[in-house]
């Protein structure tokens, strides 16, 4: 019998969090969990660390500290608040792997925590790559630490390139979805309304990456993604919209060659996959019909209408702290957004006005990251 995976999961509670735990409940005698965190949800993880009894728990929220602390108290489980406390179990953890599961800015120092305490990480939080890609990169090399995508379509080139040499690849293509609002023009897009950009055609997922995904800013933080994950140059990043979501994304060679990964939208199957790589652990998941499903489709995406996506190239590009930039910008014009503050079109105008704002530097430290993320909240803040 192989070993448990010890597997430590930041943001719990989540729509990753709790896909995570369907995992681990279905692979009982395969996974441990040793790590739960939450930033608010006390009822849920309170619930999560009753059944899966990990060693720690850390709610974010210090308000509900004694709530978590009390409903635990006769289970043998050590429970932190804060959200430093987060990155600070990182150090004193028995796990192996490292979900992260939070979102956005959220997720950096503790991933960082984890890499340097030389845990695998299972990414999930993309946000982490986007402020960060350089020093997370560099950091993975220097601690000899993976990082496993777990983002579908990170996964499915992942597993594309497994037995390829990394030189040989000419050209990554992501596909999208293409959201909820495909086809429409900015005209269309003016007066939609959050219900309207929360409902996604093809997967089911927490606010922040379901409006991301809406004004394809989602699709941008992805090739950022993968320019930091498969070491290529952003010029050889290609976004494909394909509205069935089948394929998750594919890789040419420079033979011409095309392997694609495909499937149901279903996130468990990454996730399994990061969980368990280098080996295929069978599952039960739902099958693919190739006869159920018999079209398959693909478009240019429009990064008229969808800016976010052009802007997301742009920072690539410039490199830098402009990604970090771009990324504080839309955590606060997302939120604003779901507070009804401002309209969907805003969204990509509050990015490119951050971009153009705030001061740009070439070679950012984990300290101008941060300085660069709190400076740019305050004016994204002052401008809505
Ligand atoms: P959710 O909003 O569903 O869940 C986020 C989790 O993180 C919750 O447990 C939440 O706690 C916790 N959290 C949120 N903010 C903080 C904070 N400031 N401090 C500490 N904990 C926090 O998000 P998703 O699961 O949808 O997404 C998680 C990450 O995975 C994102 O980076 C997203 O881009 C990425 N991802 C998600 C996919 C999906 O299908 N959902 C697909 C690919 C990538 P609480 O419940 O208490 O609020
Ligand atoms: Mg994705």
């Amino acid at each position: 019998m192989t070993p448990k995976k010890k597997i430590a999961i930041l943001g719990s509670t989540g729509s990753i969090g709790t896909q995570a735990l369907e995992i681990a409940r279905e692979q009982k005698e395969r996974i441990s969990i040793e790590v739960l965190t939450a930033n608010s949800n006390a009822d849920l993880l309170i619930a999560q660390a009753k059944e899966f009894n990990p060693n720690h728990v850390v709610i974010a929220d210090e308000s509900k500290y004694l709530q978590v602390k009390e409903a635990l108290a006769n289970d043998d489980i050590k429970v932190f608040a804060g959200s430093k406390s987060i990155a600070e179990v990182m150090e004193i953890t028995s796990a192996d792997t490292v979900l992260t599961a939070m979102v956005g800015y959220s997720g950096l120092l503790p991933t960082i925590k984890a890499i340097e305490n030389k845990k695998r990480i299972a990414l999930a939080n993309k946000e982490t790559l986007v402020v960060a890609g350089e020093l997370i990169t560099s950091l993975c090399l220097e601690n000899k630490v993976n990082l496993i995508p777990v983002d579908s379509e990170h996964s499915a080139i992942f597993q594309c390139l497994v037995g390829e040499d990394l030189d040989t690849i000419d050209k990554i293509i992501l596909t999208a979805s293409g959201g909820p609002f495909r086809g429409k023009t900015r005209k269309d897009l003016a007066n939609i309304t959050k219900a309207q950009a929360l409902k996604h055609p093809n997967w089911s997922m927490g606010a922040k990456i379901t409006i991301d995904s809406a004004t394809l800013m989602n699709k941008g933080l992805e090739v950022i993604e993968a320019k930091w994950l498969f070491g290529v140059k952003g010029s050889q990043i290609k976004a494909v919209v394909h509205p069935q979501s089948i394929i998750h994304s594919m890789v040419e060679f420079n033979d011409g060659s095309i392997k694609a990964q495909m499937g149901l939208p279903d996130m468990k199957l990454p996730i399994h996959y990061a969980f368990f790589f280098p080996e295929r652990v069978k599952t039960e998941f739902k099958r693919m019909s190739f006869t159920e499903t018999n079209t398959l489709t693909f478009e240019e995406p429009d990064q008229e209408t969808f800016r976010n996506l052009f802007l997301a190239y742009e920072a690539m590009n410039k490199g830098g702290n402009m990604a970090c930039i771009l990324n504080a910008a839309n955590e606060i014009a997302v939120d604003a957004f779901l507070q009804d503050k401002i309209g969907f079109l805003q969204i990509a105008e509050l990015n490119e006005k951050c971009m153009n704002l705030v001061k740009y530097m070439a070679n950012p430290t984990l300290n101008d990251y941060i300085e660069t993320d709190t400076e740019t909240r305050k004016i994204a803040l002052s401008l809505l």
